[in-house]
This record gives structure tokens, C-alpha cells and sequence, in this order.
């Protein structure tokens, strides 16, 4: 084993313990717990070591990052998440070989989404995302307009809506982090008495390096992790 490979698989184990105690902490299991490993500050061969180390789950914010990494990296089995903004004329190349999408921010990104998966013949799944913290800045759905979104997701046949994710405010540090989520889980439980039978909500995707504790508290089913996978390297 490298050192490299050594010192990731060490920041695993902690992370893991991390979700652990958390959803120890909440009364939940951690099974139910998905860690997604987010590479977008690995080299390929970190990233590597990463999958070498069991995660299979990995993550990258920019599409062309992902296809990029996704060819590198093609016989290790591994289930490709974008989880930053995907522009419209990035849908089909990303579609084709990512497993879920957590960042989709608008009704033209799903129309997109929707009609590209109907050419390749296949069904994609996708997450939406919420502006939970108000900031201009960031992407995703303003949590008042996404209600209506789902009188067109009702229409939708090549495109699954699994779940919500967010991203805590960069100010406020923990304490804010928490009640951005529990906003995200109030949405989501508000949302679920009115789906549309083609969509579920059971997916939260929250917390990342910083907040994953206050995310399980509140009931992420998906933890978007970076930075503490690739410390002490
Ligand atoms: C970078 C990033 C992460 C990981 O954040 P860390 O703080 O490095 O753990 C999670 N989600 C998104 C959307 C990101 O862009």
C-alpha cells in the first residue's frame, strides 16, 4: 500500500466513524447512510486510491471533470454523481454515464434532461436542488417555487426525481447548517403529501466535510464528502 493509499484509507475509517456516531446520535442506521466521495480536489490517481479503498460512490462538481475522470477511471466499477451546476449543453455526454444528479436547479435543465434521456433510451435519476440559504450566489430551486415544479415533473417519463439536496450557508458555521436542513426536511415532508406518482422524496442529500453530523441529525439519506477524505496528505 502507498502512503497516499495509506493515509486515505485512515480518513475513511474516520469519516465513517463520524456517520456512525451521528446516526447513533439521531436513532437512525448508518447503513442507511451513503457516503459520496467528492474528488473534485483529487489528482486521478487520488481518486483512484479512493475507489481502490472500497468508496464507489464518487462525486465531482464540474461536468467536464467527470468525464474526464470517469474515462480514466473506467474499469473500477464506480457510480458517478455531479453534484455541481450542469449547463444545458452539457446534458447529454453527462447523462450517459452518471448514475445520479444531485444539482438539477431548473425546469429548462429538466426539459433538457427529460428529452436527452428519451434519445438514449434510458431514465435518469436526478436530485433538486434548493437556494436553502437565500444566497444569490448559489444555484438551485428557491424553496417557494418548487412546488410548482412538480406539475411539470407530473409529465415526466425519462427522468426520476429521487430526492432533494442543499448546501449549508458558508457563514453561520454548524448551528446554521442545522436549520438550513431541517428547512430542506420540511420541505421535503411538505412536498411528499402531494407527489406525483412518478417522483419520490426519500433521497436528502446533505452535509458535507463540515456539517455532516448536523445533516444526519436531520435526516440526510447522502453525505457529499471532500476535503476530509484528502487531509494529512
Ligand atoms: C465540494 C463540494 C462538496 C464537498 O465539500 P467538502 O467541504 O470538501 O467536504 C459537497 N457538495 C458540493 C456541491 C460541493 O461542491
Amino acid at each position: 500500500m502507498t502512503e497516499e493509499q495509506r493515509i486515505i484509507t485512515a480518513n475513511i475509517s474516520r469519516i465513517r466513524e463520524r456517520i456512525r456516531q451521528a446516526a447513533e446520535k439521531a436513532g437512525r442506521s448508518a447503513e442507511n447512510i451513503a457516503l459520496i466521495a467528492v474528488t473534485k480536489y483529487a489528482t486521478a490517481p487520488q481518486t483512484r486510491a479512493v475507489s481502490l479503498a472500497g468508496l464507489k460512490d464518487l462525486g465531482e462538481s464540474r461536468p467536464q471533470a467527470l468525464w474526464d475522470k470517469s474515462s480514466t477511471l473506467a474499469e473500477d466499477s464506480i457510480r458517478w454523481h455531479l453534484v455541481g451546476h450542469l449547463q444545458r449543453n452539457k446534458v447529454t455526454r453527462t447523462i450517459a454515464i452518471t448514475h445520479l444528479i444531485h444539482s438539477v436547479d431548473s425546469i429548462r435543465l429538466l426539459k433538457e434532461i427529460e428529452s436527452e434521456s428519451g434519445k438514449l433510451g434510458h431514465v435518469t435519476n436526478v436530485l433538486l436542488e434548493i437556494n436553502i440559504s437565500g444566497d444569490a450566489e448559489k444555484h438551485g430551486f428557491v424553496p417557494g417555487d418548487v412546488e410548482e415544479a412538480f406539475d411539470f415533473i407530473s409529465t415526466l417519463k425519462n427522468t426520476r426525481v429521487a430526492g432533494l439536496m442543499a448546501m449549508a450557508s458558508r457563514e453561520g458555521g454548524r448551528s446554521v447548517a442545522q436549520k438550513e436542513f431541517a428547512a430542506v426536511r420540511s420541505l421535503r415532508d411538505r412536498l411528499s403529501e402531494n407527489l406525483p406518482d412518478n417522483a419520490s422524496l426519500d433521497e436528502l442529500s446533505l452535509g458535507m466535510s463540515g456539517d455532516l453530523e448536523e445533516a444526519i441529525l436531520e435526516g440526510a439519506t447522502m453525505v457529499r464528502i471532500g476535503r476530509a477524505l484528502f487531509e494529512n496528505l
